[in-house]
């Protein structure tokens, strides 16, 4: 069996809304608001759910808290006004035979508008009390007669998305006249003939069989608006998650292949005469994961096509070692190496330790911060110390061989390495560290400072394969499985404020055995009364309680300077204990350091507070992560109660991925991704690796 695409032809889908009988300006605009802008936006346009008019309950057999729907007719309507008339309550009553019903709406009394007395009413929701019968803040639909109402009763009913002043029978009736003019139009976006290609009796084969027993996409598309059986609209979504899964995959596997024609590769493989000495004076010996990586890493340097990979590895795994491995192997090979990360602090202290590391080399390292412009570490007495900008200008004659050329070096620094003025020449491989913080753009302008060198990105948020597949589809990927032996354990609790006083007592305790702590808040100010706690506010009364103990703030609105005295301090283990924003989320390392305490716990997304969690359990004593939920919210605490329960990153982020969705993580990387309207990263595994098969087929079929 095999795919093929469509000639593309300009598709009557594609036409404007306005096109479409009944649509006036004035709803073109209330359907752009809700991003319906085309035809076929509004045969996308996705119900949030559907009611089975069908089953509808008599008043009387509506039970307490159960969502149910019912019809009536409106005995009586009417507004109360209290409280000097800044509040007030609609009430409708409704009567079906059976039973009386009160519908109340607070402070909506513009809904009065909506009801005269002897309409029929549609209504959806949950019985709160039996005496009366009431519902608050139901869903409602008049009924009206004539041959619409087929659209709208007697059947498995979508109830669309909507926005202000659009009435969901008016966009029901749209959708369904559409649908009736339009479905012979809409085409296969690519098409499967089943038993065609023999040859390959491979997984993808029988995957694409799965495929083919999905509807085609002009009856998954009636299906979702008019489901005849209750499973229907699930088996439409998943093809229409096909469609758009199959054309993020056919994007990325083109631009694979564009590249892979292009691009040459630098041959960037070393010669192990700087990592030898390096690993001999490293202190510790590399884990296995971290071995079989570099083996990984040091075949795509050399390699036909510059690397393109992700490194991925819990927090406190030892990428930075990987990485410096990686960036010897360039420097071995006569090219510079560029690496970036999102923070301030991170940058300094990478360019701390790779000093410490490379000095002995006589490898040179930079740092590039926006306040920072340059500053050299380490490295040989010959190097004057120019700033990358002087590097630049000079680099007419740094683009020659032999004697001429400057030695290799490694630039570290923040965003302020994609600005104009750093300009090096003969890049040889770009590291981006904390990669989840930045977006495709930004890593491409790096990439762009150099003729396609090797890029290592590197990042300890731990993607659920979905996504993985989704955001870094273009990416070989290399994982580190296991953190280095010889680690403290880590343990959790979470905790009420009212416990706080106990929590202080153990953190002051701890200090006494010599170890120390990080307290983390959500905010730097206090904006409102909100109750959540900021971390200059919060400054002074700990250091007073704290008495003769050092402590230090941290936030990014500090000057560089000092941020980088207080990181100091507390990196040589005279502050012990670090207030801070999550500005110390990603990266840094001070094993000393075993306490997490992160105050208002629940503003945190898990992914983030599993990123805090790994500033602790860095040296050999055992660590302890404190969350203090603020709310009463049991949901929220629920939420953490992840943490408490695992250490392992993969499924906290499984976890907050069905919490909290895709969008952070796919908003940060939208140049190219389609927009996902049915796409379930949570459950779409099998499909996703349909959907790469496919595409794989698709894009080798067309030369
Ligand atoms: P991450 O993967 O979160 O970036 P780091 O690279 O900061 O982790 O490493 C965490 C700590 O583990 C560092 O102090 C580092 O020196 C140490 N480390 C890395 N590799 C090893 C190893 N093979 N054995 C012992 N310690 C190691
Ligand atoms: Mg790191």
């Amino acid at each position: 069996m095999s795919v093929a695409v469509p000639k593309p032809a300009g598709s009557p889908l594609d036409r404007s809304v306005t096109t479409l009988y009944g649509v006036g300006p004035e709803r073109t605009a209330q359907l752009a608001r809700i991003e319906i802008h085309t035809i076929e936006d509004l045969l996308l346009h996705r119900p949030h759910r559907y009611e089975d008019r069908k089953r509808m309950r008599t008043i009387a057999e509506l039970a307490l808290e159960e969502p149910a729907i019912t019809r009536g007719k409106v005995m009586a309507a009417g507004v109360k006004w209290f409280r000097k008339h800044t509040k007030s309550i609609f009430e409708l009553v409704l009567d079906d035979g059976t039973a009386r019903l009160h519908c109340r709406w607070w402070n909506l009394p513009y809904m009065e508008k909506y009801f005269a007395i002897g309409d029929e009413v549609l209504v959806f929701g949950k019985l709160l009390g039996l005496k009366p019968r009431t519902i608050d803040h139901p869903e409602t639909e008049v009924i009206e007669g004539g041959e619409e109402s087929l659209i709208h009763m007697n059947r498995i009913t979508p109830v669309y998305p909507l926005t202000e002043g659009l009435p969901q029978r008016y966009l029901r009736s749209l959708i369904w006249r559409t649908l009736n003019s339009f479905e012979s139009q809409i085409q296969e976006p690519w098409s499967v003939n089943v038993g065609q290609t023999a040859k390959k009796p491979t997984m993808g084969s029988v995957q694409y069989e799965a495929a083919s027993l999905l509807p085609s996409r002009a009856r998954a598309i009636h299906m979702l608006h008019c489901p005849e059986h209750a499973h229907e609209p699930e088996l439409a979504r998943k093809r229409l998650a096909l469609d758009e899964f199959v054309e993020l995959q056919r994007k990325i596997q083109i631009r694979r292949r564009n590249f892979a024609t292009k691009a040459e590769a630098l041959p960037c493989g070393g010669d192990n005469r700087l990592i030898k000495p390096f690993l001999a004076r490293l202190g510790f010996k590399l884990t296995e994961a971290q071995t079989q990586v570099l083996r990984e890493l040091r075949k795509d340097m050399n390699g036909a096509h510059p690397m393109r990979r992700l490194l991925q590895g819990d927090v406190g795994s030892g990428k930075t070692v990987v990485a410096a491995c990686c960036s010897l192997m360039t420097l071995e090979s006569g090219h510079n190496v560029v690496l970036m990360a999102p923070t301030e602090i991170l940058a300094e202290q990478h360019w701390m330790n790779f000093s410490k590391w490379f000095a002995p080399l006589q490898i040179q390292v930079e740092l590039q911060t926006g306040s920072r412009k340059t500053r050299s570490g380490a490295g040989s007495k010959n190097f004057s110390g120019a700033t990358a900008r002087e590097a630049g200008a000079s680099a007419g004659d740094a683009n020659g061989i032999g004697a001429d050329r400057k030695p290799p070096r490694l630039f570290i620094g923040t965003h302020a390495l994609i600005e104009p003025g750093f300009v090096p020449e003969n890049i040889g491989l770009v590291v981006i560290d904390e990669q989840h913080k930045f977006g495709v753009a930004q890593r491409e302008q790096l990439l762009h400072k150099g003729h396609y060198p090797h890029l290592l990105v590197m990042t300890a948020t731990p993607i659920p394969r979905t996504l993985g597949l989704t955001i870094y589809g273009e990416l070989d990927i290399s994982t580190i499985n296991h953190a280095p032996r010889g680690r403290g354990r880590i343990k959790t609790f979470i905790r009420d404020s009212a416990h706080l006083p106990k929590v202080w007592d153990f953190i002051r305790s701890k200090i006494a055995e010599g170890r120390q702590a990080f307290v983390v808040y959500p905010r730097v100010e206090e904006t409102s009364d909100n109750g959540v706690k900021a971390v200059t506010k919060e400054f002074n009364s700990i250091q007073e309680s704290l008495a003769s103990v050092p402590v230090g703030l941290l936030h990014g609105r500090l000057q560089t300077e000092e941020k980088e005295r207080v990181m100091a301090a507390f990196r040589d283990n005279q502050v012990k204990v670090l207030l801070a924003t999550s500005i110390v989320e990603v990266g840094l390392d001070v094993p000393n350091a075993t306490v997490m305490l992160v105050e208002n716990a629940e503003q945190f997304g898990l992914a983030q507070l599993h990123q805090l969690r790994g500033r602790i359990g860095r040296g050999a004593h055992d660590s302890f992560c404190i969350l203090v939920a603020g709310s009463k919210n049991a949901e929220a605490r629920r939420r953490l109660q992840v943490l408490e329960g695992t250490e392992d990153g993969f499924k906290i982020a499984e976890a907050d991925l069905k919490i909290r969705g895709p969008g952070e993580l796919l908003g940060h990387q939208q140049s190219g991704m389609p927009r996902f309207r049915f796409a379930d990263f949570s459950a779409d595994l099998d499909l996703i690796h349909q959907a790469r098969g496919m595409a794989q087929e698709l894009v080798a079929a067309k030369p």
